[in-house]
């Protein structure tokens, strides 16, 4: 076909394709940098409870459905893109080898199917990102639109579900122009049929001439394919790397009972020192060098890793009592600060080394004092997460930081510290005096 410049068409595809992966490879690379940069920590225990939580939470996005609309939606938009994706192996190979409809010769019967149920979960796919557009910008959910979520993260989640709709709008052109040159002919589209969606398209493009079917036709395969490696380049940019990472996320989960802290030894250690309970001899190495974290590089991997996984969902915050009580305090934000410092510190590091100092650090910069002290440490937004993400491990490590290593503790709190050394409880009475109201009592009758 005169139109039809196949080496052109794949030495473009070629150079398109092999940029992609070069960029994708390079910030992969780059965030598994970043993630390396905090404490090492063994979290491999329990390796079959932890391959169940995979499937049950991040595959088979159990949590999602303790709101079952939005849960059924969200499975709609993930599986629907997962499974439409597995066509993309076809059209790279068709791009790459200038083929069209590769697999259809070896598939026979069956090619139809498997492209008419794509188009089906691609029906959803476009419907479900409908719904979701309609939320976050005309109904305006609340914890879409609060403090942190400023223009790059509300634009974000557009861009992603736009572009969504955009690559099914095309898949949907490029099946329907498909038909139309099939039945009239063209050697170069075999003739698998019109599919149950794209085939309803198809008068709209069967009264045009062939070229401009054909034009229509390639244009949507290259929005289409274009658009899928751009999506790809942009989600490891995006809070969306969650389609990836809230599987090592979900495996890696806290499996310890809720509000057990993984300090508490080396605090117990700490208080019983200072009241003079144990002696130095006694005390443990535990090799500590300073108490909580203050920045990305004294959080731990798994911490880091929760940041880059975030889906920015804003569940936990929506829980949160300090949140939901007028306080500054959002577990997203934690997370969403996280990121961006660890971002910040892993260009710093390529810039100028390792040893560079910005003077910058998460908390003081990120993170103010005000909303560490706010947390309950309720525990609410770890149990909410979706992803079993634990912001709540974060805010301790810091309040640990401004507690011991800063002794930033307001005066309130210092002096129910102080009651506790002295008085063995938070109150300012003697332990003596306990019984008091007893002997009161006593009196009374
Ligand atoms: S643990 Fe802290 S941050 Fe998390 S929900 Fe409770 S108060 Fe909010
Ligand atoms: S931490 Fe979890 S619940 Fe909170 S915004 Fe991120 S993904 Fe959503």
């Amino acid at each position: 076909m005169q139109y039809f410049l196949p080496i052109v068409q794949q030495l473009m595809f070629f150079v398109i394709l092999a940029i992609t992966i070069f960029v994708v490879v390079l910030r992969v690379s780059q965030i598994r940098k970043n993630i390396l940069l905090g404490k090492s920590f063994n979290r491999s225990d329990r390796s079959s409870e932890r391959w169940k939580m995979v499937l049950l939470i991040a595959f088979g996005q159990k949590k999602m459905f303790d709101r079952p609309v939005v849960g059924l939606l969200h499975l709609a938009v993930y599986g629907g893109f997962l499974l439409i994706n597995v066509e993309m192996l076809e059209i790279v190979l068709d791009g790459l080898l200038g083929t069209h409809r590769l697999f259809a010769p070896f598939l026979g019967g069956l090619y139809f199917w498997l492209i008419s149920f794509f188009e089906l979960l691609a029906l959803s796919v476009v419907f479900a990102c409908a719904v979701f557009l309609l939320r976050r910008n005309l109904f305006k959910i609340k914890r879409f639109w609060s403090a942190e979520m400023t223009e790059f993260p509300r634009t974000d989640a557009n861009v992603i579900l736009i572009t969504e709709i955009v690559l099914m709008t095309c898949l949907y052109t490029m099946n329907a122009t498909d038909s139309v040159l099939q039945m009239r002919g063209d050697e170069h589209y075999p003739a698998v049929g019109r599919f149950l969606v794209s085939g309803l398209f198809v008068p709209l493009f069967s009264q045009m001439e062939t070229g401009t079917v054909f034009f229509i036709e390639r244009i949507a395969w290259w929005v289409h394919i274009v658009g899928i490696l751009g999506f790809a380049v942009y989600v490891t940019f995006s809070k969306h790397l969650h389609i990836a990472l809230a599987f090592p996320t979900v495996f890696y989960s806290n499996l310890q009972a809720k509000g057990k802290f993984a300090n508490m030894e080396v605090v117990t250690q700490e208080v019983k020192l200072a009241m003079g309970l144990m002696q130095e001899s006694e005390a443990k190495d535990f090799g500590i060098e300073q108490f909580g974290a203050k920045d990305v590089k004294d959080l731990t991997w798994k911490n880091l890793l929760d940041a880059y996984s975030c889906t920015e969902c804003g569940r936990c915050t929506s829980v949160c009592p300090a949140n939901q009580t007028g306080k500054k305090l959002s577990p997203r934000k934690v997370m969403m600060d996280t990121r961006d410092r660890l971002e910040e510190m892993g260009e710093m590091i390529n810039t100028y080394g390792k040893e560079y100092d910005d003077g910058k650090s998460l908390y003081g910069d990120y993170i103010t004092k005000e909303e560490i002290l706010a947390c309950t440490t309720c525990n609410a937004c770890a149990e909410v997460c979706p992803i079993n993400i634990d912001p709540l491990n974060i805010i301790v490590q810091i309040r640990n930081h401004i507690a011991m290593d800063e002794s930033g503790t307001p005066a309130q709190w210092n002096s129910m510290f102080a009651n506790i050394e002295n008085n063995a409880a938070p109150w300012a009475f003697s332990p003596s005096d306990r019984f008091n109201w007893a002997e009161e009592l006593q009196k009374q009758n």
